[in-house]
């Protein structure tokens, strides 16, 4: 009996591999280009890591006229949910960051380079381990549980390194004819890979984030197909990004580790090896300790959680960005309007070791980002989110959707655009007293402001309101109007002036349109007072002026 008839008779019905290299050729895409993947497993969760490494996968592929494919990684049954594939697909939906190629749906897929789902490419696997077999470079292992736990028990006594390799690889060398006869016996087996390595060798590996790293070869007889029939992830990593003719493998780093076996994988196949590059998990400042945001600790390494405030993704993706590439930010202050696929990411200027998640950074990223959107944009976003996650403020903006539109163009579109929101769940805060029904429920707090005597207040919201308010100004004499009514009581018209003698006066302008302010909105601080009285109009500022008791 040789290796091709073992092989046979363990998959008898498996293709020949030239099958499948010919059913996947090269791509043709241009000079240079970049195939990557996002290989996650269908656990319905993505984690804000795993989005910053499709991220950077994504936008290393596009910049090159490559492919960016989504491959589900389902070869571990154990840790399937139901309905996983779905929670990704849509994850990457809402970030802008559908693949070119691979599942688009729990069930669907797109792309001439599938199944994109592991668990039905069985056949394929099954294919390449009997090509393994056949030349020898592959054996069937009948290890019981039993077995290998005692195998396990003698290295820890003897202090060695545990796992199946060398004189501990007990089914190795088991003739192909005592393999047969157990096989014929039913006796059960899994496949494992016969290593050529030595521990005592070393490699050298130049990851492209990582720089060159060297490590001992590999020499385990790691497993490639289980007792399902289902492969590892290892070997399927080798079948499937030689079929889908991935250029540039890049993931977790906590893969670094798996690269001897993968080079020596690709190697004794007869594969090209993909580049790798590994990616530093993000971290966390968890009361002075650095630590990896965690699935189960952290709310905010889940994806969902930026979607659930509102954030919106593109602030999500430029601070990852910011923190995937140190240039980032220089190059966004240089060009401020850019959108992010001009940025000229480059994989190998990645740190090294984990960045720190920064929320507060976030959110001034986001900050930015949202007063950049014009007054229709901010409407159409925040009602998206709304009406999945805030009704109220659905049903606000809708009602009349006009002058909710000019609402929202206080102060957007022009030199200086308000940077007071952050995420779609601040929004209501920060209009609800543009809407009068919302307004009369707002406490009016005047204690803490320099002008507090409730009858000085009254006073000087009458005067304003007969004397010197008329819709009709422009801003220049609006506000020109405001100091008259300041030296009208004493006050100083100018700030300087109150400055260079605070003992003359009680007060100044600013304190008198702070008076003005917290009648008109309920509020000390907001953005422009004389864009937010012609957006509300004369009834409704002179209802407000009128109303203070
Ligand atoms: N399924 C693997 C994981 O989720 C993918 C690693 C890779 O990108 O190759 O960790």
């Amino acid at each position: 009996m040789n290796y091709q008839e073992l092989a046979n008779l363990i998959f008898p019905d498996a293709k020949d591999i030239s099958y499948y290299e010919a059913k996947y050729p090269e791509r043709n895409l241009p000079e240079g280009a970049i195939v990557t993947r996002f290989a996650p497993s269908p656990t319905g969760f993505v984690h804000i890591g795993s989005l910053c490494q499709a991220l950077v996968a994504r936008t290393v592929a596009k910049r090159t006229g490559g492919v960016f494919f989504l491959r589900v990684e389902d070869t571990d049954q154990k840790r399937e949910v139901e309905n996983g594939v779905t929670g990704i697909v849509k994850s990457l939906q809402e970030f802008d960051m559908a693949p070119d190629e691979g599942q688009i749906g729990e069930n669907e897929e797109i792309g001439n380079y599938g199944p994109y789902k592991q668990s039905l490419r069985k056949e394929i696997y099954q294919s390449y381990a009997k090509y393994m077999l056949s030349i020898g470079k592959a054996y069937p292992c009948f290890a019981t549980p039993e077995e290998l736990e005692e195998m396990r028990a003698k290295q820890e006594a003897a202090k060695v390194r545990t796992g199946y390799y060398g004189v501990w690889a007990k089914y190795r060398n088991l003739s192909i004819e005592e393999a047969a006869e157990k096989i014929k016996a039913g006796v059960p087996y899994i496949i494992r890979f016969k290593s050529p390595g030595r521990e005592d060798r070393k490699i050298k590996h130049k990851d492209i984030i990582k720089g060159n790293v060297d490590f001992p070869e590999n020499d385990q007889d790691i497993v490639i197909i289980k007792a399902d029939g289902l492969p590892t992830y290892h070997f399927a990593h080798a079948v499937d990004d030689h079929l889908m003719h991935t250029t540039h493998v890049i993931r977790a780093d906590e893969w670094l580790s798996s690269v001897p076996l993968h080079l020596q994988l690709f190697q004794e196949m007869g594969f090209k090896p993909p580049k790798y590059a590994h990616i530093s998990p993000i971290m966390k400042n968890d009361n002075g300790n650095k630590r990896k945001l965690s699935k189960r600790k952290d709310p905010e390494a889940a994806v969902n959680y930026y979607t659930e405030l509102g954030i919106p993704n593109l602030a999500v993706k430029e601070y990852l960005l910011n923190i995937a590439n140190s240039n980032f930010e220089n190059w966004r202050k240089q060009n401020k309007d850019a959108s992010i696929d001009e940025f000229d990411f480059q994989l190998n200027k990645m740190s090294v070791s984990g960045a720190l998640f920064d929320m507060v950074k976030l959110l001034d990223v986001s900050k930015i980002v949202i007063s950049k959107y014009t007054a229709e944009e901010v409407y159409e976003k925040a009602i998206e989110w709304a009406k999945v996650y805030d009704k109220e403020l659905a049903n606000l903006l809708e009602k009349n959707k006009e002058y909710s539109l000019k609402v929202l163009g206080i102060e957007r579109g022009n030199e200086k655009p308000r940077k007071d929101i952050a995420k779609w769940s601040d929004l209501k805060e920060n209009i609800n007293y543009m809407y009068d029904e919302k307004f009369e429920k707002i406490k009016h707090n005047y204690e803490l402001q320099k002008i507090n005597d409730k009858e000085k207040i009254k006073k000087i919201l009458n005067t304003y309101a007969e004397k010197y308010f008329n819709i009709q100004d422009d801003k220049q004499v609006w506000f020109d109007k405001l100091k008259d009514l300041a030296e009208e009581f004493g006050y100083a018209r100018e700030v300087k002036e109150y400055k260079e003698n605070p003992d003359k006066y009680e007060a100044h302008v600013g304190d008198v349109s702070t008076v003005i302010r917290i009648a008109v909105t309920g509020r000390a601080n907001t953005p422009d007072l004389y864009a937010i009285m012609q957006v509300l109009g004369k009834d409704t500022v002179l209802k407000r002026l009128n109303s203070f008791a």
